[in-house]
């Protein structure tokens, strides 16, 4: 495995490291880690990694890990950079034929979506794009019981996605400039929904199998100088007339990473939250409300695959991570493994078509917008 960005200062490099090691598919051997060599250089050194596989750039990385035979050249490369470079770079890698492991939101634009979508079927490669929390035994155990109508013919379907990190920066012109996700020409076109409601809106066609037809939304950038939304609604009409709704917001002041995702049918309901992963709440229509956990068999084969730990052992986002590498993994070496193991670029194109169907609802008046897919 190689990785582009994910040094010394980064914030998600570490989950994607651990999670690499956790299913004990991939070693790290080296990488494009940093803007800054000589810190890339100091982050190799304390990983114990081979220097000369540390690189200066992800051109120099793709140059001469080409030059090696196949047999030692690194086989997936995860980039970790942040969101503008996604594009470029994932392209780079897949038309030299690398697997991809990427970050969200996949690309800028919807259309630069589709072409990496078109490059990585041309190239056979392997794309999986780290919606984190698909991963998580929990989530996967809704997935299940939802496809096999325990909670009945869905009706409602809301994804809440709730920080607070902004409000201390966004009063503050000088204090907003310190903060990349504000920047367009570092973001891209949005800030929230390109950051978080996205994986809300991923968690909601992951979990129900349904598609977004088409959204109304609203989104607030709260001061006129601030280009970039950093709270919004999203209203969504799903397959079958069915309702959704995603909420996003990083002024929801103190809230600290509050993601729950509720599935409502005629049956009964379930909700699932991040900052309590471990339980999932079913609720049978007129019957007990439960609390479901990981590590048990009346779970779904899906859910017991995705748990490494016997019941009781809280197992957090390093873990769900890993769950996506080992899927990735598998699909790497070409072996039959579970149906949605790990998001890919058709995900990576549905949730660019979000984020650019619900930024153009917002700039037209709050109007139902079409997602084209
Ligand atoms: P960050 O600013 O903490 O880290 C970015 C890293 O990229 C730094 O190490 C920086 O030196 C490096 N970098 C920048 N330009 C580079 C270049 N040209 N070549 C090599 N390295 C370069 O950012 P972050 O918070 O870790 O976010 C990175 C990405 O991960 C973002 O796209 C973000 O949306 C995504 N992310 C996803 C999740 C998730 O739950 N899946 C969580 C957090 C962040």
């Amino acid at each position: 495995m190689g990785m582009i960005g994910g040094g010394l200062s980064s914030f998600i490099g570490i989950v994607h490291r651990i999670a690499s090691y956790t299913g004990e598919e991939y070693k790290l051997v080296g990488g494009a880690f940093d803007t800054d060599y000589d810190r890339a250089l100091e982050f190799a050194n304390k990983l114990e990694l081979d220097p000369s596989r540390t690189y200066p750039n992800i051109d120099t990385f793709v140059e001469k890990e080409l030059e090696l035979p196949e047999e030692e050249r690194i086989e997936a490369v995860v980039v970790v950079t942040p969101n503008f470079l996604h594009y470029p770079m994932a392209k780079q890698l897949i038309q030299a034929g690398f697997n991809v492991i990427c970050e969200k939101p996949v690309t800028n634009t919807a259309a630069e979506a589709v072409e990496l979508e078109e490059l990585v079927n041309k190239h056979k490669v392997v794309f999986a794009l780290t919606h984190t929390y698909t991963g998580y035994p929990m989530v996967r155990q809704m997935k299940s019981m939802i496809a096999e109508g325990v909670i009945g013919k869905l009706h409602k379907v809301d994804a809440q996605y709730y920080q607070g990190w902004i409000n201390p920066v966004i009063h503050d012109p000088e204090k907003r400039k310190t903060v990349w996700r504000l920047d367009p020409a570092k973001a891209g076109q949005s800030c929230c929904m390109g950051d978080i409601g996205v994986h809300a809106f991923n968690m909601i066609e992951y979990t129900t199998g349904l598609k977004t037809e088409r959204v109304l939304a609203d989104l607030n950038t709260l001061y006129a100088d601030n280009p970039l939304d950093i709270d919004g609604t999203a209203l969504l009409r799903l397959d079958n007339d069915i309702r959704g709704i995603v909420r996003a917001s990083q002024i929801a002041t103190a809230e600290e990473n509050r993601l729950t995702i509720a599935v409502y049918g005629d049956k009964g309901g379930l909700r699932w939250e991040q900052e309590n992963p471990n339980y999932l709440y079913y609720m049978p229509e007129g019957g007990v409300a439960q609390v479901l956990k990981p590590g048990h068999e009346y779970n779904s084969d899906f859910a017991k695959i995705s748990t490494r730990m016997a019941p009781g052992h809280p197992e957090g986002i390093f873990d769900s991570m890993a769950n996506l590498y080992l899927g990735a993994a598998k699909a790497i070496r070409g072996e039959a493994y579970m149906d949605g193991a790990f998001p890919g670029i058709r995900d990576g194109v549905r949730g660019m078509k979000f984020i650019e169907a619900v930024l153009a609802s917002a700039n037209n008046g709050n109007v139902w917008t079409e997602i084209v897919d």
